[in-house]
């Protein structure tokens, strides 16, 4: 069976970026393989479309047209063109490009609507294993995507982030005078917390462990970029926490004396601290592998993109980030992208 030159495992915002840039860069499409179980935009797609971005407009409009093989100049008319360009939106206006550049990139590529389950490095070659079938593949990008942090708190019924984050679907639990504890000080926290306020609770305590940090807008950088409150979230908690605290809502330092008993009269519970990579793919020989933060390889012709493995970068000031956004996953592959082209097997 002839190898395909490159293998993308993943079509959320970094698989879709991965394929377009590979094909930007002269690569066939028929020598390329594009795997997915759902082909609909990644998680971004399928579980964030109602969040408010951290992102303004201006800079989702420079990554759609930023890989000529998106062919996003000839998308029909979208919502988010129509955007104040220093605005931000909810993640629904960016799904539904990211779902358009799909669905012509699908029809160029090898499509394997499925998920990987292994992988394995012989006669240097990539074996895939899919749920359906196997192949092989000279090199292969994992774009597989993270899932939310959760801390083991035991006694307390979990609502899921993707819940918590969705107003439609947080409406749907029974929180009619409930406890709630939402642990974390992230942009997802900052979501969820107000949502949480608009429904029936008796009472949201935030466990949190630090001061929160905010976005500051530069010239030509952005302080806290990637750990930083933005947009509605960032206001809100201006307001809200750093301000007076709503009706409520109580904050609880997770090292102070009363956590304990404060946690004790909780009796749901949401995680908002933060994103971990998907396990699958696994490598057979190695196991899970550790990704190099500076240029994504795991092992030769075996590399990494997107939330799963971010880039980890300093700030002009020194100070190091993982650097998460579609703007970001695409300026990175940019400086990576030649690298390793030439460090196949
Ligand atoms: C609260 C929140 C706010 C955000 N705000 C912004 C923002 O303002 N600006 C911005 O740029 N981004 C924002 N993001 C999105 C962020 O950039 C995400 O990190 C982005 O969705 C990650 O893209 P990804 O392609 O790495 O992963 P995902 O979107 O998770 O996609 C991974 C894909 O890989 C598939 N997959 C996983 N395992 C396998 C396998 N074994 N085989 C085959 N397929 C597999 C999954 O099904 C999925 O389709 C936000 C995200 C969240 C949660």
């Amino acid at each position: 069976m002839t190898p395909y030159a490159w293998t993308v495992i993943g079509a959320g915002p970094a698989g879709i970026t991965a394929v377009g840039r590979l094909l930007d860069h002269g690569l066939p499409p028929e020598k390329i393989a594009w795997i997915d179980p759902a082909f609909a935009g990644g998680d971004l797609g399928q579980k964030w479309r109602s969040v408010s971005s951290n992102t303004h407009v201006a800079l989702f409009l420079n990554y759609l047209n930023g890989s000529p093989a998106f062919r996003f100049a000839e998308a029909p008319p979208m919502p988010l063109q129509e955007i104040d360009p220093h605005e931000t939106v909810a993640l629904a206006l960016i799904a539904d490009p990211l779902v358009w550049i799909t669905r012509h990139l699908r029809a160029r590529v090898n499509i394997f609507q499925t998920t990987a389950t292994a992988l394995f490095l012989t006669r240097r070659r990539w074996k895939i294993e899919t749920e359906q079938q196997e192949f092989t593949s000279e090199n292969v990008i994992l774009a597989v995507g993270a899932v939310p942090k959760r801390l083991a708190y035991p006694g307390l019924d979990e609502i899921p982030l993707e819940v918590a984050l969705d107003p439609e679907k947080l409406a749907a639990e029974p929180l009619e005078g409930a406890t709630i504890a939402v642990f974390g000080s992230s942009h997802s926290t900052m979501i969820t917390l107000p949502h949480l306020l608009r429904q029936p609770v008796a009472r949201v305590i935030n466990f949190y462990r630090s001061p929160l940090k905010y976005a500051v807008y530069l010239d030509d950088w952005i302080l806290f970029d990637d750990v930083g409150l933005k947009g509605r979230a960032a206001e809100w908690a201006r307001q809200n926490i750093d301000g007076v605290y709503p009706d409520r809502l109580e904050r609880c330092w997770v090292s102070s004396p009363e956590f304990k008993g404060k946690l004790a009269e909780c009796d749901q519970v949401i995680y908002t601290v933060g994103f971990e990579p998907r396990t699958l793919p696994e490598t057979k020989q190695w196991g899970r592998l550790q990704y190099n933060p500076t240029n994504g390889i795991l092992a030769p012709g075996l590399f990494g993109l997107g939330i799963a493995f971010p880039e980890y970068a300093p700030d002009p000031y020194g100070f190091g980030q993982y650097r998460v956004g579609l703007k970001k996953f695409m300026d990175y592959l940019d400086t990576v992208l030649p690298l390793w082209l030439r460090y196949g097997p």
